[in-house]
């Protein structure tokens, strides 16, 4: 499907890139992925907008030497090729859930409390973030808008990076846990019992 990028912001390292449809819309469910193709260059990406939305939003960290975040820069009033969607880590209306995000993991989570949000759905649910330096966070502001609990990690800054030491106070039997970041960061809860893990995670 042909889109093209009509918004880029840039806050630390990290992208935010919007793009539009030039004919038909993507359907996708929050927490899926797409894969992206600029100029021959293919990658996978979560989305971070919500399915409603007309534009599809995209948080991407910039990877010194990289071949596709490289080229960020020059990505504004281009067309990209979108194929997908794909992706297992997909909300289905769970009401009492946990997410567990790190760096650009944060993506596919927007997409799902976005839609959380929009729908109004009322639940029991924590997002926990941690990312480098809060100038790596462009979705600061947003966040005060949502009524769930979050917490934020800025490892840089001092903060702890998150662990399963964090989930100590949750009964985890009752929770659908949502990870995403590095396989190492999505590892460490993998076996604490809760009712279901869903995981979206990639080399770091
Ligand atoms: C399902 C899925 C979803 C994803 N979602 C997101 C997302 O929402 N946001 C996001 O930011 N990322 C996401 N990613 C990661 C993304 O797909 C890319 O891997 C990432 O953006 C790096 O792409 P790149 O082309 O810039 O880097 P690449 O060119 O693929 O390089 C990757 C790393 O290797 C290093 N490297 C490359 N060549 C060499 C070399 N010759 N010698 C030494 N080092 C080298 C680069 O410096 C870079 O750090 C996702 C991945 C998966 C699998």
């Amino acid at each position: 499907m042909k889109y093209e990028v009509k918004y880029v912001s840039k806050q630390g390292n990290v992208y935010v890139l919007r793009a539009w449809p030039l004919e038909e819309k993507l359907s996708f469910k929050p927490g899926q992925f797409v894969m992206l193709t600029y100029d021959g260059i293919r990658r996978p990406y979560s989305i971070a907008s919500s399915p409603s939305w007309e534009y599809l939003e995209f948080m991407i960290t910039k990877k010194e030497g990289g071949q596709f975040t490289s080229r960020l820069d020059e990505i504004l009033g281009k067309e990209i090729d979108v194929q997908g969607p794909f992706g297992h880590m997909t909300y289905e209306g769970e009401t009492k859930a946990i997410f567990l995000a790190a760096g650009a993991g944060l993506a596919p989570m927007m997409s799902i409390l976005r839609y959380i949000h929009e729908q109004e759905i009322k639940g029991d649910f924590h997002l926990f973030f941690s990312t480098r330096t809060r100038a790596n966070h462009p979705y600061q502001s947003e966040f005060k808008y949502w009524d769930i609990d979050i917490v934020e990690r800025f490892t840089r800054e001092g903060d702890s990076r998150l662990s399963a030491k964090d989930l100590e106070g949750f009964d985890l039997k009752d929770y659908t846990l949502f990870v995403c970041g590095s396989i190492p960061f999505a590892q460490q809860f993998k076996d604490l019992g809760a009712k279901k893990i869903k995981v979206e995670a990639w080399n770091p």
